[in-house]
């Protein structure tokens, strides 16, 4: 027997040959991709447009969801979600959902889902959990898409998950924001990412537009560049960290690879092409990379960029000596480079309570 192929990882186009192949008219391929991604079913059988015959050889010869949850947290404020699910070979990936409910007038509510791009990650950052344990395999395009799915299904309707985890604010909620942010460096596995991200912008199907998908890189020069020549103008993030070579190589190992000059170069390049702001990640780490001098030094190195950081509050990681800063000193870093004219956010902190830092449920619960 032939292994059952994995709808979801599958282009439009590889799915209407694969329909074809089966004797199928054109617009079944329509039909079947609004069911994954316009009403996001998990099983052929509800596939109620389709001809009972179809409907059994998909769920005879093909798969749908790849994910097993294994492991739900809910934040102590009910705003957090965050999953552990099993892939069909036994490897675990983490994705967390986050709820903005923003009481500003001017803001929308956000729901963001936050998803892994790699089982693991080889790019030993000092700070991070998923780091610490070193890349398993990359995901599929249909792995990573599966995450989105999850999530927006979770807050279409309300259905109890583990732990009788049950989703905490309204039904017929819609997921706003994709970050490709979670476990993994996106930009190593660049042709899955790039796939899944098509697959979820897709005006037939899932329809999330480019400005709703970011994706943050550890800085790899030439996946920034290639990204500059996408047709699909999605929002990108650099993990910088530290504003010079000898700091940033001590907490970002590949940057002895890639030293931040070339990062920057990248960059630039990328928005000379865009012309898209970028964002510049700095996680704030006590008596590390929050000094005044390095803040200055930050400034200095992003003047007159397109660019905005975004500061966070370092998620301390078990056995790992990096504690955050001080809120004082992170308000400090922070009018430093307000006074000195470039743009930042302060994230709040999201989810401390159920270790929602890439990697740190899978680190804990020991499923690497
Ligand atoms: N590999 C990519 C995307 C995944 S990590 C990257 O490095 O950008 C997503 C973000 O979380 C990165 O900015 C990363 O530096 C940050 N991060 C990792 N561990 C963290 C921790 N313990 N606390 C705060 N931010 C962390
Ligand atoms: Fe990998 Fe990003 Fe973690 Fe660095 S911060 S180890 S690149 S997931």
């Amino acid at each position: 027997m032939t292994h059952p192929t994995p709808l979801l990882d599958l282009t439009h186009a590889e799915l209407a040959n694969l329909l074809a192949g089966w004797g199928q008219p054109r617009f079944r391929a329509d039909q079947v991709w609004d069911w994954l991604y316009g009403k996001l079913a998990t099983d052929p059988a509800g596939m109620t447009n389709l001809p009972a015959a179809l409907r059994d050889r998909l769920a005879a010869e093909t798969t749908i969801d790849p994910l097993a949850p294994i492991h739900a947290q809910r934040s102590a404020d009910g705003q957090t979600i965050k999953w552990l699910f099993r892939l069909p070979d036994g490897q675990t990936i983490e994705t967390v959902l986050m709820h903005y409910d923003d009481t500003r007038a001017s803001a929308r509510a956000r729901r963001t889902v936050c998803i892994s791009s790699q089982a693991g990650c080889a790019m030993g950052c000092v700070f991070c959990a998923t780091g610490q344990a070193g890349l398993a395999r990359n995901l599929t395009a249909g792995e990573i898409v599966a995450q989105v799915l999850y999530a927006a299904r979770w807050l279409r309707d309300p259905f109890q998950d583990l732990t009788g985890l049950q989703r905490p604010v309204r039904s017929d909620d819609r997921l706003t924001n994709v970050v490709v942010m979670g476990m993994g460096e996106p930009l190593a596995n660049y042709e899955r990412v790039w796939q899944a991200l098509r697959t979820i912008n897709n005006e037939a199907g899932f329809n999330l537009g480019t400005r709703h998908i970011t994706l943050s890189t550890v800085g790899l020069p030439q996946g920034i560049r290639r990204m500059a020549g996408e047709p699909l103008r999605i929002n990108l993030a650099v993990s910088l960290h530290a504003p010079n070579d000898a700091l940033r190589e001590k907490l970002v190992p590949v940057n002895s690879r890639y030293p931040i000059a070339e990062v920057m170069a990248a960059v630039g390049d990328y928005i000379a092409r865009t012309n898209r702001r970028v964002t510049f990640e700095y996680a704030l780490m006590a008596g590390i990379d929050d000094t005044p001098a390095l803040a200055h030094e930050l400034a200095a190195l992003l003047a007159g960029l397109l660019c905005h950081v975004n500061l966070i509050p370092l998620n301390p990681v078990a056995e790992s000596p990096y504690r955050p800063s001080t809120s004082e000193n992170a308000a400090a870093f922070q009018a430093i480079l307000e006074g000195r004219g470039i743009p930042t956010t302060m994230r709040t902190r999201r989810g401390i309570d159920i270790d929602a830092g890439c990697g740190q449920l899978r680190r804990r619960l020991g499923q690497t």
